[in-house]
């Protein structure tokens, strides 16, 4: 134990359970890499500003969930609490979207920073594999990502993920809608929070978990009635297109996303294994956003999936992603001249491709054997004067104990064979 321990909401990923987490995550991007979606890395800070602009200054996220400091020369910078603006500054940044065709598709992964009361499946510090097509409005393609976040919930094994989707509108509809909800609001008894949302964000107070707030919504104006043609259309397509590729949705009236960029497709993924955290993932269409931050007008969508829920939900259903094990064979050394053939062979399995460790420390050999069972290698290797003596190696099966005699040159080609 040392002085000091983790800092409140964070964790620590560590083996054993570091496996799963990293399969998870590998899960989670494998479809879009073969989608044609290609890796994006941004710092995980940015000037707040960006943030501030992109995220939206009336959300929880900004107004009490960033990590803000200033730097010793004046500049406000904040941990990122999410991965779509900072992807989109990269990318026009870059001018991605001058480079080649449109949309421009991206993956990223990594952790992210809110200050949140941290508990079951919400942390101050977690992790997200998200994706971004930027720069195209087609139905096709915000079929494509959720159908991909909905491949890498089968991959993984998960029955228990429910897709919500709605639409958002436009700028076309979504303004008179806008007014008519505000309208509907003000006439309910509300506290002094909920008024002050009503005037800047007033589609987040259908998004209000309170019985006392949910029971005055009976009967509030709904987008439904409002859309456009154009977005009715829209709409329509994408859930002809996820039916058509077998992806189970529920239309839900009142998910929303409060800001005004987000546009027409809006959706959630969620898992009734985890509580009061149940979104494992979410995303939409943020038609508005690159003009927000400066860009030119490029109609956009993608997603994030929360890699930590996604892995509470696999454990909700008894499930265990596939790990492949750290170690295939493991070497034990009896005396110090085997020490000197065993490291040799184990450098030249690793160097073709075979997982191998080897009992460092000069443990006795019963320590040595227990760590190679613990490292769940399949073989040891187990070598003393007499066997070397002999030009020989035991290669031992860890599950049925039996063990055989293998001649040191043949060891590599033996194990090679064994393993593939
Ligand atoms: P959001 O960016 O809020 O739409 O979040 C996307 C996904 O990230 C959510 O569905 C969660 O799975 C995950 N997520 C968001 N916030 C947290 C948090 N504080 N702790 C753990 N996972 C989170």
């Amino acid at each position: 134990m040392s002085t000091f321990s983790a800092p409140k909401g964070t964790y620590d990923l560590l083996p054993p359970d570091s496996a799963a987490f990293l399969a998870v995550r590998e899960a989670l991007a494998a479809p879009l890499r073969r989608a044609g979606y290609g890796y994006a890395e941004t710092p995980g800070f940015e000037h707040t500003a960006l943030f501030a602009r992109g995220v939206g200054e009336s959300t929880d996220i900004v107004t009490k969930e960033m990590y803000t400091l200033t730097t010793k020369g004046g500049t406000s910078l904040a941990l990122r609490p999410e991965g779509t603006a900072s992807v989109l500054r990269a990318a026009l940044q870059a001018n991605l979207h001058r480079a080649g065709g449109l949309p421009v598709k991206l993956w990223y992964s990594g952790t992210y920073y809110r200050y949140e009361r941290p508990q079951a499946g919400r942390y101050r510090h977690f992790s997200q594999v998200g994706a971004e097509a930027i720069g195209a409005e087609d139905p096709a393609l915000d079929a494509e990502l959720i159908i991909l976040a909905a491949d890498a919930h089968r991959s993984l094994g998960l029955t228990g993920v429910r897709l919500l989707l709605n639409t958002l509108g436009d700028r076309a509809c979504r303004p008179a809608y806008r007014a008519a909800l505000q309208e509907f609001l003000r006439g309910l008894e509300l506290d002094e929070e909920t008024r002050t949302r009503i005037e800047v964000n007033p589609l987040r107070v259908l998004d209000d978990k309170r019985e006392s707030v949910r029971r005055q919504l009976e009967g509030v104006p709904l987008l439904r009635d409002h859309l456009c043609e154009a977005c009715k259309e829209y709409h329509e397509r994408v859930r002809e297109l996820l039916t058509a590729a077998g992806v189970a949705f529920t239309d839900d009236d009142r998910l929303v996303r409060g800001l005004d960029y987000y546009t027409r497709t809006t959706f959630e993924f969620v898992h009734d294994g985890l509580g009061a955290q149940s979104a494992v993932g979410g995303g939409g269409r943020y038609d508005g956003l690159s003009e927000l931050i400066g860009g030119p007008p490029l109609p956009s969508v993608g997603w994030a999936l929360g890699v930590d829920r996604t892995l509470l939900a696999l454990r909700a259903e008894g499930l265990a992603p596939a790990a492949p094990a750290a170690t295939d064979v493991y070497a034990v050394p009896l005396g110090e001249e085997a020490r000197r053939v065993l490291f040799a062979v184990v450098t030249g399995l690793r160097r073709a491709g075979v997982a191998a460790d080897f009992a460092f420390g000069g443990r006795g050999v019963k320590a040595a054997m227990r760590a190679a069972n613990r490292s769940g290698a399949r073989y040891a290797l187990v070598a003393g004067d007499r066997d070397l003596a002999e030009g020989v190696v035991q290669l031992k099966d860890l599950a049925s104990g039996e063990q055989r005699a293998v001649a040191l040159d043949a060891v590599e080609r033996e194990l090679s064979g064994l393993l593939t």
